[in-house]
């Protein structure tokens, strides 16, 4: 299973030259198996590189949402293959207690926020209200929950390629918790990565910024650090980046993360543009491919 990374920070794109590395583009992974099925991760500005990707002849695109905050759909509208006539598009995602998945995404693919309107969209659009039982897409089995997180928020974990991808973009499991982590039943999010050969956690904050942000539905290092160890992960990618991170702030924080789980688990760089292969044996990096 391979994953590329086409936008990793959180909250606001903020391209410039002091992020140049980690990049600048909101929230989207592309999952890959080794078949050649294709999952997308969130919508946020970094679908709009990954549409200009995908060939007119792909089969269809499956796109999940952990959920509609901007960050996380505003680069839908510019998605290529919304516009490509009959071409399947499955978007899968969170309907709230009152609203279906369509209605919530029609608020912002309408005027005045967005000059097309959802249904006019010439592709074959299917919208899929996420439950909690699993589902397939192609060869992979994916299976969601509710994470903590303002707002109807969803985790994803993607089996496929006997290899385990989970996708907490937008999470703050130390939420009213005293001592982190607590028991697992009482951890949000913990089925879903328990044991993962990838985790992708939302780790936006330094502690220092978390002191007035708590409840904001993020975590800092420390909190990722023990979620990562405590689900058993065996690779962790720092994910969802503050806006306000340059590259050296990304590359102390890794450097923390990969120093408080050394010999437990390998800690990874989720940077813009790469593309990492997930393995029973570990993540190979950019590096290590041919
Ligand atoms: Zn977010
Ligand atoms: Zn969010």
């Amino acid at each position: 299973m391979r994953a590329t990374f086409w936008g990793t920070r959180g909250s606001l794109a903020s391209p410039g030259l002091d992020t140049i590395r980690y990049g600048g583009n909101t929230c989207c992974v592309e999952v890959r198996t080794d078949a050649d099925d294709l999952v997308v991760l969130d919508a946020g500005t970094g679908i709009r590189r990954l549409g200009q990707s995908i060939p007119d002849d792909a089969p269809r695109v499956d796109v999940l949402l952990s959920h509609l905050h901007m960050d996380h759909i505003q680069g839908l509208g510019f998605f290529d293959c919304l516009y490509r006539d009959g071409f399947p598009v499955h978007l899968w995602g969170p309907a709230s207690t009152t609203m279906s998945l369509r209605t919530r995404l029609s608020r912002y693919l309408s005027p005045p926020l967005f000059p097309v309107r959802l249904r006019d969209l010439p592709c074959d659009l299917t919208l899929h209200d996420v439950g909690f039982e699993p589902f397939d897409i192609g060869g992979v089995t994916a299976s969601c929950s509710l994470v903590c997180h303002p707002a109807p928020t969803v985790g994803y974990r993607l089996e496929a390629d006997g290899v385990t991808l989970t996708y907490l973009s937008d999470h703050e499991p130390a939420l009213g918790v005293r001592d982190f982590p607590p028991p697992p039943e009482w951890t949000s999010g913990f089925d879903l990565a328990h044991r993962a050969d990838l985790l992708i956690h939302d780790t936006q904050y330094t502690e220092e910024e978390y002191e007035t942000r708590v409840g904001w539905g993020h975590s800092t290092v420390e909190h990722a650090v023990a979620f990562a160890a405590a689900v058993g992960a065996k690779a962790y990618a720092p994910f969802h980046y503050d806006p306000t991170h340059d590259d050296a702030r990304r590359d102390a924080m890794l450097a923390e993360a990969a120093a408080a789980l050394a010999g437990r688990c390998q800690v990874i760089p989720a940077r813009e543009g790469d593309t990492v292969v997930v393995t029973r044996e570990g993540v190979l990096l950019p590096a290590d491919l041919p």
